[in-house]
């Protein structure tokens, strides 16, 4: 119980008082919790009150949990944040990366709890709220670190995982960490799960959270939540939206911006560079990078997993000598912990990653951070170099530009007040690699179907990016780009919303599509004159049908649709095209019809329908495709032979005219259709709307069903119950123990991994935690595997290293 935890502190005058030793223990807790309200009441937060953790009004068990972790003196926007958690105020919270925003939130989050004396029965008390995984699965661990004399219970809700496993541990949680559309998921779905008592809930990189990604779990979720809570949002990049604070409720917030006023929007202790180079030399430019500084820790950021696979999996077989990991979104969970487990623990190592890890992800001493992609805008570029240079360390940052991205990114990055320097590649580091990735390409058609995956998503990226004063497609040297990849041929891609639609279809067939000696006379005119020419760049030319083809037909389908592999967000807008025809460009046949062509007429519509192609061909199959071409039919009536005529044929001119002028029965028949519409309409959605309701509850009481006989079975809260899923992605922290809770909290942590995420873990403390052993209690998110399943994610995972 958590009140127990304050037997230690005793007064003078509660000594003196004999009596039944338990109930006399519940009295002095009373009494220390009411002084601590008090304290808190009264707390003035001048800067040397807010200078120390001891000097906070805050509970034995969080300051012990503080001190034991090393913290002792408090960062800026702690010092702000913290006393108005305190005291239980809305927090808009803006303070740079790497600031200590994390503990900003989770000292109030736990005093909050404590001091209502909140346990196992009050169900849900705080729900922290991350974009990513990763993140969740950080501010997880500060939480058990900091709240390890606690009694709380403490879980995960990442996903990952079946929901029905989540779903049993979901009940008995104080304090979730949980990404938004998991969250959702469970708040819809679990039978049982009330989060009617929430006090406290947190946004961590709020303004993440906030914008159009996970705008309709985020809404849906905050419908489940009482509105009388308390509610803070941290970022590094913190807006003070109106209808963002409307959406969440806020009540009179406290804008706590701890650097607003300072002359950079990142860390002092960050250097931070540009180079310039083009598109294509960028894979060189990056090969030379990682070269030049195989004794540090860098992460590298790129647009898509696509491209992430693409590098990782080039740069492993050309071994520059530094390990290198990846990570992406697309990866499975087991592996995705596993990688940022490892880069952490890393002294020298390579991560290629996507924003996955852009925002709050605290790995220790990075050194570098390049941008090989173009950040989206500022604030991604402001929280990828925030990955180095966090909490008073040192950091560097590189972001490359192609040379039409240099001017438009450069003043944006004024504009925020980035300081950053340009610095020129050495031309004698520069590192020639096409020819080996040419070659790899060339003997493993895998990378080569990567590189061809990566080019397409790079230049989707680009379309889509919204800043067109940063990004242009056009500008690129799209067939320069392609060779860098090793690509034997420029991936034709095809837009389908825009402008270029005609350009390209236009344009002379490159690459993939060429078969006919003048278009490979053309790419060849194209190279630079003098270029050295290699065995391999012949074959390529050569062969260029053959190779491509069968990787082609996975890509696409019959009707030029990307097949469903693993890239179905490729089809939005770009696809591959293996080749374009005159026959797709729809009208624009100028002399007359092809030999061959059939005409039909007479379905109805406007214009006949031509069939000059195999496509048109296939069209006359489907219904809905030929509706366009059969007009909108015709009201008739027939006569008493049977013959059809139009009604005003049949009925005589004064009927007609004493009915009214046609524009006037037009009208009134609309009328009368769209009413008996707008009926049929009204039925049909309350029709749909109960078939809805009618699946939610059948599948609530069979969860209901389902989740009670679980919980019969179900040992309680402690011991022996975590032991048995250490694959778990729920955990609870740890009941403190008799003498110590950290030494038990420490030790039941994986051997193996040396999880580090603090930088100033004294050795004494690890001392302690090998000299006690046994005795698991507390979940570890990534331990090792348990199931088939779990192995086999494993493995997959390891393999994809
Ligand atoms: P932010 O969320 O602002 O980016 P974090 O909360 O992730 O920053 O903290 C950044 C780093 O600073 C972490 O490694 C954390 O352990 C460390 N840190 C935070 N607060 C303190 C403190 N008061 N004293 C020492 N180190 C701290
Ligand atoms: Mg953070």
């Amino acid at each position: 119980m958590p009140a127990a935890r304050t037997g230690s502190r005793v007064s003078a005058k509660s000594q003196k008082v004999k009596g039944d030793s338990k109930s006399l223990k519940r009295k002095r807790d009373q009494e220390d919790l009411q002084k601590l309200q008090n304290d808190v009441d009264e707390f003035d937060p001048k800067p040397e009150n807010t200078s120390k953790f001891s000097t906070l009004p805050i509970s034995k068990p969080t300051a012990s949990g503080l001190e034991a972790s090393h913290f002792q003196n408090l960062t800026d926007v702690q010092a702000r944040a913290i006393p108005l958690g305190l005291k239980g105020r809305d927090i808009l919270g803006a303070a740079k990366t790497g600031s200590g925003k994390t503990l900003a939130f989770l000292v109030p989050v736990l005093e909050k709890l404590y001091r209502a004396q909140w346990t196992e029965y009050d169900g849900l008390g705080a729900l922290i709220i991350s974009p990513t995984r990763e993140l969740a699965v950080q501010i997880f661990e500060v939480l058990r670190k900091i709240g390890r004399y606690h009694t709380f219970s403490a879980g995960l809700v990442i996903g990952g995982k079946s929901l029905r496993e989540e779903a049993e541990r979901l009940g008995r949680m104080n304090i979730l960490v949980c990404t938004p559309g998991r969250m959702l998921q469970h708040l819809d779905q679990t039978a049982g799960f009330d989060v009617d008592n929430l006090q406290i809930l947190v946004l961590d990189e709020a303004d993440r959270i906030m914008d159009m990604g996970f705008q309709s779990a985020v809404d849906g979720l905050v419908e489940h939540l009482p509105k009388s809570r308390q509610t803070m949002l941290f970022s590094a990049t913190q807006s003070k939206k109106v209808s963002d604070l409307a959406r969440l409720s806020l009540k009179e917030p406290e804008y706590v911006a701890v650097h607003e006023a300072a002359a950079a929007a990142t860390p002092t202790t960050l250097t931070q560079h540009y180079l310039v180079t083009p598109l294509a030399d960028k894979m060189e430019t990056l090969y030379g990078f990682i070269k030049a500084n195989l004794k540090s820790k860098m992460i590298v950021f790129l647009s898509s997993g696509k491209q992430v696979r693409f590098v990782y999996e080039s740069f492993r077989h050309l071994q520059p000598g530094i390990p290198l990991l990846h990570l992406h979104g697309r990866q499975k969970q087991v592996a995705r912990l596993e990688i940022t487990s490892r880069f952490s623990a890393a002294k020298n190592s390579c991560l290629f990653a996507t924003d996955v890890v852009a925002r709050g992800v605290d790995f220790p001493a990075v050194d570098w951070v390049v941008q090989m992609d173009c950040p989206e805008d500022t604030d991604t570029y402001i929280h990828r170099v925030g990955r180095t240079a966090r909490y008073e360390r040192n950091g560097k940052a590189v972001l490359f530009l192609d040379p039409s991205e240099e001017q438009g990114m450069l003043k944006r990055l004024e504009q925020r007040k980035v300081p950053i320097y340009k610095v020129n590649v050495r031309e004698k580091k520069k590192l020639s690699i096409q020819n080996s990735i040419q070659d790899m390409c060339f003997k493993n058609p895998d990378l080569k179907y990567l590189g061809q995956k990566a080019f397409v998503s790079y230049t989707r990226s680009i379309h889509l990016q919204k800043d067109k004063e940063i990004f242009n497609l056009k500008k690129l040297d799209l067939d320069a780009y392609a060779a860098s990849l090793g690509l034997p041929g420029t991936p034709q891609i095809k837009f389908q919303k825009g402008e270029d639609i005609k350009k390209l279809k236009n344009a002379p067939r490159a690459g993939l599509s060429s078969d006919s000696e003048s278009e490979f006379e053309e790419d060849k005119k194209k190279r630079k004159k003098g270029e050295v020419r290699t065995k391999y760049d012949r074959m390529f030319e050569r062969t260029n049908q053959d190779v491509l083809t069968s990787h082609y037909n996975k890509l696409i389908g019959d009707e030029g649709q990307a097949a469903n592999d693993d890239d179905d967000d490729d089809q939005d807008f770009l696809s591959v095209k293996r080749v374009l025809r005159g026959d797709d460009l729809d009208g624009e046949t100028s002399d007359g019809p092809a030999p061959g062509t059939k005409i039909i007429e007479g379905l109805g519509g406007e214009e006949p329908f031509v069939v000059d192609s195999k496509r048109r061909e296939k069209m006359l199959k489907s219904k809905k495709k030929m509706l366009k071409f059969k007009g909108k039919g015709d009201k008739v009536v027939f006569d008493d032979e049977g013959v059809a005529h139009h009604p005003y044929k049949i009925q005589g001119e004064e009927d007609f005219i004493q009915d009214g002028s046609a524009e006037a029965q037009r009208q009134k028949f609309v009328e009368s259709e769209a009413v008996k519409v707008k009926e049929a309409d009204i039925d049909d959605k309350q029709l749909a709307k109960d078939k809805r309701r009618e699946k939610k509850e059948k599948r609530k009481a069979r969860e209901a069903m389902g989740s009670e006989d679980a919980m019969d079975g179900m040992p309680r809260l402690s011991g022996a119950d975590d032991g048995e899923d250490p694959l778990a992605l729920l955990a609870s922290l740890p009941m403190p123990g008799e003498d110590s809770g950290s030494e038990a909290e420490e030790e039941r942590r994986p051997k193996k991994k040396a999880k580090k995420w603090f930088q100033d873990d004294s050795d004494d403390e690890r001392q302690k935690v090998k000299s006690k052993k046994g005795k698991g209690k507390v979940i570890e998110v990534a331990e090792a595997p348990n199931t088939l399943e779990d192995y086999e994610a494993l493995a997959a995972g390891l393999l994809e290293d």
